[in-house]
């Protein structure tokens, strides 16, 4: 990415975006695309607002708190779509505008409690594993109905979909047949659970299966280094 500018960055992923969506009949006004500013520095995200960004994503509910509400410039979006522990909830309320991150009844209960609290509502997403893989965070398929209706029943969540991270490989059909399963079952949960009146959300596609996650029906994609550059950790 060397000398190339933040916006020069932006202006690439939105054409790439708009051609993917174009392949498969899609309106790009259905696609949003999250900045992921993990670990890079406000600065970094005041200039990606100066040109145009407007959804951030964060991992950390420590960074949420250190981050926002220093930064919180008007009409921007802070989703949260990092794992989430019990004891770090209470970072979040007033500070994300959406957790993607759902993956347990016991999680559900201290967002809605949290929330509730400070008389919040917050959309929630559950996060499925969707590959099976070992070590990764999220419900198994089997699981997304029953979590997504705990959610539903929840005073202070609105239930508003799916998320997930795709199977970390470079084999493409492995990743585009774990989108379209993602699919599938976020049209069964919407459909027996609904989303209160909102349009249902499928996050999922990051910098190297974006394009796929778009052409599988994805409605928020969660980029990182291809916008923000490289992160060191
Ligand atoms: C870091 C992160 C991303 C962005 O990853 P990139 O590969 O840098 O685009 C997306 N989703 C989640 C959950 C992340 O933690």
């Amino acid at each position: 990415m060397g000398t190339s500018t933040f916006a020069e960055r932006l202006s690439q992923i939105q054409d790439e975006v708009a051609e993917a969506a174009h392949r498969v009949g899609r309106a790009t006004e259905d696609i949003t695309l999250i900045g992921v500013s993990k670990r890079k520095p406000v600065e970094d995200m005041q200039q990606a607002y100066n040109v145009g960004l407007r959804d951030f994503g964060e991992n950390r509910a420590q960074e949420v708190r250190d981050k926002f509400p220093g930064f919180n410039p008007d009409g921007i979006v802070r989703h949260f779509i990092g794992h989430l522990q019990s004891n770090k909830v209470k970072y979040l309320p007033g500070r994300v505008d959406i957790i993607h991150t759902i993956d347990s009844t016991r999680i559900a209960d201290a967002v809605d409690q949290r929330f509730g609290g400070q008389d919040l509502c917050i959309p929630v997403l559950v996060e499925i594993n969707i590959s099976g893989e070992a070590n990764k965070e999220g419900v198994e398929p089997a699981q997304a109905m029953e979590l997504a209706a705990y959610c539903a029943e929840k005073p202070n969540l609105q239930f508003q979909g799916l998320m997930t991270i795709g199977p970390l490989t470079s084999d493409a059909a492995r990743i585009r047949r774990a989108f379209r399963e993602m699919m599938l079952l976020s049209e069964q949960v919407v459909k027996q659970v609904g989303t209160s009146g909102k349009t249902a959300i499928l996050s999922m596609g990051m910098s190297s299966d974006f394009k796929i996650a778009i052409e599988e029906g994805a409605t928020h994609l969660r980029v990182g280094t291809a916008l923000f550059g490289a992160r060191e950790y």
